[in-house]
This record gives structure tokens, C-alpha cells and sequence, in this order.
């Protein structure tokens, strides 16, 4: 796979512009925690000036593949391309990977737990794993209250599989859709060529009437619902028709990373942690609640301060 970014990867100069944004990590000390540093790794693999082991497999699974950081790139390099077509060259993988990988394969759930599916109309709601562990409850209550029998669809993705470097024979729905709407943009990105909708644009498409508050909600945009499907402004419309809408400093395709991309945040803990906390700080600084619109986002940074996912914003203010 990295074959394929022979020049890209020649193209770096090392200016070091891609570790702007990791300055205020503490995490970040040496140079192969950093973008550039992944760039001249995943170089070294291919030259065959470096082997793999398995502080090589660290280095290149520690990143979120958020792409925020080519937005520093004078080069306009691929980082994320680059590190992910990486770990699809990679043989082995981390021990925490390995287990997600196993309950994939076995349960078609990287957690080992059941799927919940329904049947019901051609509205179709993808559960996926992260949805139905954090969120199974309000998805349903949310559809009864818009009045909507939907067939809701279980299982893995696989995104989170492929993120890792490992190759997923995505399964066709057989089954007659009329809409096919997700909570996690990972399985957006996973089932692309079904249309997939966000569940933001559904509920907006709906002309939804809500109870109006007074209370500060401050957008945290997902790197995978932001910068690579490039949707920004439909969760912002439905959190300023409920209450005020707060902005972090850094935010759209500018937007930091929250750690909570589910194969990062399982490896790299601490690191994780340091990324919520910024947000959740600042979150605080500003007395708003955080408002997510990925399960992967929602299910770390409730960990580190008031969140609340926009589905659940949803479900508890519709009129
Ligand atoms: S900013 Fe771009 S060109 Fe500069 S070191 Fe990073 S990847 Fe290389």
C-alpha cells in the first residue's frame, strides 16, 4: 500500500509545520509521536531502511487519522493516507487490536456483545456496535416519539477494523431501503455507497418542532463527520433551535481531536485522556455542555465532563 505514496511521502520537507497542533500535548516528547515523524517511519518501511517491530507497529497505530493536522501542512501531504496505507503493510498488530479483531470475526461486534436488530418500515437506523452499547435505549424512545416503526440494522461496521490496517469484507443489506440513517460516522464512511444519511440531516429533514432551554451547548465536531464527510452546519442548526450555540476556539475543519476514536482510545489511554481533557476544559472555561454526534466522541468524553450526545438532545426535546 505505500508503494502508492512513493511521492507523496517524498514530498514532505520537514519543515515540522504538522506538530503545531500537538504542542499542548504532554504526550507528544518524541519525534515519532509527531505527524512528521509517522511520515519519515512509514518511508523508512518502504525503502526497507527499517524493519518492522513492534515499536514500529506503536508508532504508527498511536494517531487518530483525524486529519487535523494536514490543515498545518504547507505540503498539503496526506498524513492520515500515508500512516493508514502503513498499517495495511504492517504484519503484526497491537494486542488490544488483535482482541477487537477476534470479536469482529466471532461476534461481528468488536465489544463480544449481542446486536440489537428490528424489523420494521424501510427507514432504516445502522445500530452498530458503539450506538447500541452507549445509546440503545434512546434510539428507540427517539423513533417512537417521531412516530417512525424503523428497522434498525446491528453489527459491526468494520471501519474501526480497517482503521487498524486489517481488510473487511463490508456485507451488502439486502433489503429494501428508503432511507439508511447512522449516529456513527464511521459507518457513514463504511456503507458510502448506500447514501448513507446522518441522523442530524434526518431529524432536520423531519421540520421537528423543540423545547427551547437557556442553557450554553458547545459543538464538538468529529473529525470523521467534519473533515471527512464534510458535514459541520446540521447539528449546528438543531442545537441553536434548542438552546445557545457555543463554539471551541479551534472548530469545524479546524477542530480538535477528542481521543475517542474507539482503536485509538483502547491502545493509547492516556493519550486519549489528554485530548479530552483539553476540549473539556475549555467546555468548562465557557460553562457550555459538550454535544457530540459520533458514539466514538460521546462514550470517551463523558468521561472528562458534561456531554450529551446529540441524539439524546434530541429525543429529550422533542415537543
Ligand atoms: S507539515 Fe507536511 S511537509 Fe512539513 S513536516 Fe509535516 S508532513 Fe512534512
Amino acid at each position: 500500500m505505500l508503494e502508492k505514496y512513493h511521492d507523496e511521502m517524498l514530498s514532505c520537507t520537514a519543515c515540522a509545520f504538522c506538530k503545531k497542533s500537538y504542542y499542548v500535548y504532554k504526550f507528544a516528547q518524541k519525534e515519532s509521536d509527531y505527524p512528521k515523524g509517522k511520515v519519515m517511519v512509514c518511508y523508512g518501511l518502504f525503502s526497507k531502511e527499517i524493519e518492522e517491530d513492534m515499536d514500529v507497529v506503536k508508532i504508527l497505530q498511536k494517531c487518530t487519522l483525524c486529519r487535523r493536522c494536514e490543515k498545518d501542512c504547507p505540503s498539503m501531504i496526506k498524513i492520515s493516507d500515508i500512516i493508514w496505507a502503513g498499517r495495511y503493510d504492517l504484519k503484526n498488530l497491537l494486542p488490544e487490536h488483535e482482541k477487537m479483531l477476534q470479536n469482529f470475526e466471532k461476534y461481528n461486534n468488536i465489544f463480544g456483545e449481542k446486536n440489537y436488530e428490528k424489523e420494521g418500515s424501510e427507514i432504516t437506523f445502522f445500530m452498530g456496535c458503539l450506538v447500541s452499547k452507549e445509546m440503545k435505549d434512546v434510539v428507540i424512545s427517539l423513533f417512537d416519539k417521531l412516530g417512525i416503526d424503523v428497522t434498525v440494522i446491528g453489527g459491526c461496521c468494520g471501519y474501526p477494523i480497517e482503521k487498524i490496517g486489517r481488510r473487511v469484507k463490508i456485507k451488502l443489506i439486502e433489503k429494501e431501503m428508503d432511507k439508511l440513517i447512522f449516529s456513527c460516522p464511521n459507518g457513514m464512511l463504511a456503507f458510502k455507497e448506500f447514501k448513507p444519511m446522518h441522523i442530524s440531516q434526518f431529524i432536520l429533514s423531519l421540520n421537528v418542532n423543540f423545547l427551547k432551554n437557556n442553557k450554553n451547548y458547545i459543538y464538538h465536531d468529529s473529525s470523521f463527520l467534519g473533515r471527512y464527510l464534510g458535514i459541520y452546519d446540521e447539528p449546528r442548526e438543531i442545537i441553536k433551535r434548542i438552546g445557545n450555540l457555543v463554539e471551541f476556539e479551534e472548530n469545524r475543519e479546524m477542530a480538535r481531536q477528542c481521543g475517542g476514536e474507539i482503536e485509538f482510545k483502547i491502545a493509547f489511554p492516556q493519550e486519549a485522556g489528554e485530548m479530552a481533557e483539553y476540549l473539556a476544559r475549555e467546555a468548562k472555561k465557557k460553562d457550555a455542555i459538550i454535544v457530540t454526534t459520533s458514539p466514538h466522541c460521546y462514550s470517551h468524553l463523558k468521561e472528562y465532563g458534561d456531554v450529551v450526545d446529540l441524539l439524546q438532545l434530541v429525543e429529550e426535546n422533542i415537543k
